[in-house]
């Protein structure tokens, strides 16, 4: 039986949050390999199924792992967090492809959706993605400071909500806070922020403040930060944005 490979992502959290294709897929595969607590979220769905945890710094170790193991006749499914194709596995995989042995662009390689944390971030507050929006990391590992304060500026200056993904992490805390400092440059004061730590899982909590205010020591690694629009306001306890600039 000649190899595959899926990527698939876990959703936020909650088990209901997982796609039925995702499941399927994951239920499919004779190999999972993703980083350990993504792992974890993924019931046993069969005894004789291989798991290959591995540490989230060394992705594209782990791309090439899967693909390898595509090659040589499994069913492997690549687990990510949230979506794959977001910050995570699926740009990973191509990458490897890319710099890897030629027959691997011969592989079947398919991608599954997944509810991204942005999605589940918003829905937790109401709609503050209800006009134009975009996602930046902050995370530096992959790109350098200077680029992700470029694509900062230009995105408070066109005036998008701005999702901002990876805002700290055990070996990072300065960047958020220096993320607000260029932010409060370009915004007004009066900017909602929205916190949201775990959002779509159970135990998700949400702290609600403006950018003169936001404080960089509440985001940890589990925290997705939403920055609004000059359109972005607050309706009884929802926080929206409208979908018109007008309004
Ligand atoms: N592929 C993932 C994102 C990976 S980057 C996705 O689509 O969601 C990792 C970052 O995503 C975290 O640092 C955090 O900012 C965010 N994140 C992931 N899951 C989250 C959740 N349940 N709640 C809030 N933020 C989350």
């Amino acid at each position: 039986m000649s190899g595959s490979l899926v990527v698939v992502g876990t959703g936020p959290g909650k088990p209901e949050l997982m796609t039925p294709a995702t499941q399927a897929a994951l239920a499919a595969a004779t190999d999972l390999v993703g980083y350990g607590p993504y792992l974890d979220r993924v019931p046993v769905l069969r005894a004789d199924q291989c798991r290959h945890a591995s540490d989230n710094r060394v992705e594209l170790d782990r791309a090439r792992h899967a693909l390898a193991l595509a090659a040589s006749g499994r069913q492997v499914a690549v687990v990510s967090g949230g979506d794959p194709g977001v910050f995570a596995m699926a740009a990973a995989i191509f990458e490897a492809v890319e710099s890897g042995d030629p027959v691997w662009r011969t592989l079947d390689i398919r991608v599954e959706p997944g509810v991204t944390a942005m999605l589940a971030a918003a829905a937790e507050v109401g709609a503050p993605l209800g006009g134009d929006f975009c996602a930046i990391s902050l995370s530096d590992n992959l790109k350098s400071w200077a680029t992700i304060e470029r694509r900062l500026k230009a995105a408070a200056e066109a005036d998008f909500v701005i999702a901002l993904y990876n805002p700290a992490s055990k070996a990072r805390s300065h960047q958020l806070g220096e993320a607000f400092a260029l932010l409060r440059t370009v915004k007004a004061s009066d900017t909602p922020v929205l916190f949201v730590r775990a959002a779509g899982s159970a135990d998700s909590k949400v702290v609600a403040t403006l950018l003169a205010d936001a404080d960089a020591s509440v985001a940890d690694m589990r925290t997705l930060v939403i920055v609004g629009a000059s359109t972005t306001r607050q309706v009884g306890r929802w926080i929206y944005t409208p979908r018109g600039a007008k309004s």
